[in-house]
């Protein structure tokens, strides 16, 4: 998707400031991006900030929490990028992120997860995490529906699936509410194609698909193996599955398909496994290092997502981005909430969203920039100047106002 954007000097990204710490992490944050194109390429790239409003913002100004010209920038751009939003109560949304999330149909949820050095962290080993998630935004319990328990209507299903469809496992029927969640071939397969994609192009070793298919087989079962018959029909050649190796074990043993396997690795292919989520969430804490690319489920991806970032310092520093691969739309965002508690103190670390645009400029094939602001955390993260998150779990360490924090990234890609 990058092509596009390089032969263009200047990019015009749309954004959204946000509710809570929004306004502070973005004001620390744009000079700082600002700053590392500058110093990459001169004057010969750069971004035109535009901004719309969304969340609180847009409310006060015009009445809506999301107008409809923040949408069509969003999709005349392609692009955004986005602090946290506020969720407003009794206004028919779900949520601001969820509803835009639907709206351009971005149904991968990007989220890198990786240590950096002199982060405090509660593993003993955080270095060994270096994980990209992919997940599926646009099914599962994100598009679930749900019939409550008072509903009239959930007796008529509860009738239906017990007359019509021979259901007899409903424990209470009397008082019960009903949950449905949809999960589809194309939905699972065009998510698994992102991250093998992603893998690919990035030189990674294995993609892991995450599922409960031992328990809810015709959904989280088919997102595995729909996963699996993607990865063996549209790329033969470079990926090995675990599928395959099953199935040579039935046919030719255990010695020829350990051999396969080992001749697929030999090969340089990626190798396609899964894990069940439950598992998952205790390897990714007892062995980091045998993950790499993850495609999952949107309610597995809830969990892993958070889980995985607790491991590595936390939610003031994870990034994430939400793309369709198919448009090329995208939104980056920072991972974490409006963090009301803090809001306007000068606490918030802007980590997250200068992440967030890291990502950004390399979707715009603007690599050099992004390593630059990238090493910049980590010389600030590894002189422990950091921000009040951090320094109160760093003995020694110099605490940063948020836009201390962001002056000291400038400074230190301004020599
Ligand atoms: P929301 O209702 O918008 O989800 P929240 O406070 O419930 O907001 P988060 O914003 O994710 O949820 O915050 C959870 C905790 O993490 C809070 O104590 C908050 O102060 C802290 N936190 C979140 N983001 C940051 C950040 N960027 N820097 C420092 N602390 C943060």
């Amino acid at each position: 998707m990058s092509n596009q954007f390089q032969e263009q000097g200047i990019v015009t990204v749309p954004y959204i400031a946000g509710d809570g710490i929004g306004p502070e992490i973005w004001q620390a944050a744009r000079p700082v991006i600002d700053a590392a194109l500058t110093k990459a390429y001169g004057h010969t790239k750069a971004i035109e900030w535009l901004e719309i409003l969304a969340g609180e913002a847009a409310y006060t100004q015009t009445g809506t929490w999301l107008p409809e010209e923040t949408i069509s920038a969003i999709k005349t751009h392609n692009l955004a990028l986005k602090g946290p939003l506020t969720t407003p109560i009794g206004e028919g949304f779900r949520s601001l992120n969820v509803t835009l999330r639907q709206t351009l149909d971005l149904y991968a949820c990007v989220r890198p997860v990786r240590y950096f050095s002199g982060v405090p962290s509660p593993l003993k080993e955080p270095e060994k995490t270096d994980m990209v998630i992919f997940r599926e935004n646009t099914e599962d319990v994100y598009a679930g529906i749900e019939f409550a328990v008072d509903d009239p209507q959930t007796k008529s299903l509860v009738a239906l699936l017990t007359d019509q469809f021979n259901v007899h496992t409903i424990r209470f029927p009397e008082d019960t509410a009903i949950g449905i969640k949809p999960m589809s071939i194309s939905g699972s397969q065009r998510l698994v194609k992102a991250a093998i994609d992603y893998a690919l192009a990035h030189g990674r070793q294995t993609v892991t698909l995450v599922h409960k298919g031992n328990i809810m087989k015709f959904t989280e079962g088919g997102f595995k193996n729909w996963g699996y018959q993607l990865a063996e029909t549209d790329y033969p050649d470079q990926c090995f599955t675990m599928a395959q190796f099953r199935r040579l074990i039935q046919s030719n043993g255990e010695i020829a398909a350990q051999e396969a396997l080992t001749q697929a690795k030999a090969d340089g292919k990626l190798i396609i496994n899964d894990v069940i989520a439950d598992n998952f969430l205790q390897q990714i804490l007892l062995y980091p290092e045998k993950y790499d690319v993850i495609a999952t489920c949107n309610l597995n991806g809830d969990y892993i997502s958070d889980a995985l970032a607790a491991q590595v310092g936390g939610i003031g520093i994870a990034p994430g981005a939400n793309i369709n691969y198919q448009t090329g739309a995208a939104i980056f965002e920072a991972t974490h909430g409006t963090a009301p508690d803090i809001a306007g103190s000068g606490k918030a670390n802007p980590c997250s969203l200068l992440l967030s645009a890291c990502m950004l400029l390399e979707y715009l094939g603007w690599q050099e920039a992004a390593d630059m602001i990238t090493s910049a955390i980590e010389s600030a993260i590894a002189d422990q100047q950091v921000t009040a998150d951090f320094a109160g779990l760093l003995p020694g360490a110099t605490c940063l106002s948020t836009q201390e924090f962001g002056q000291r990234l400038i400074d230190t890609l301004s020599r």
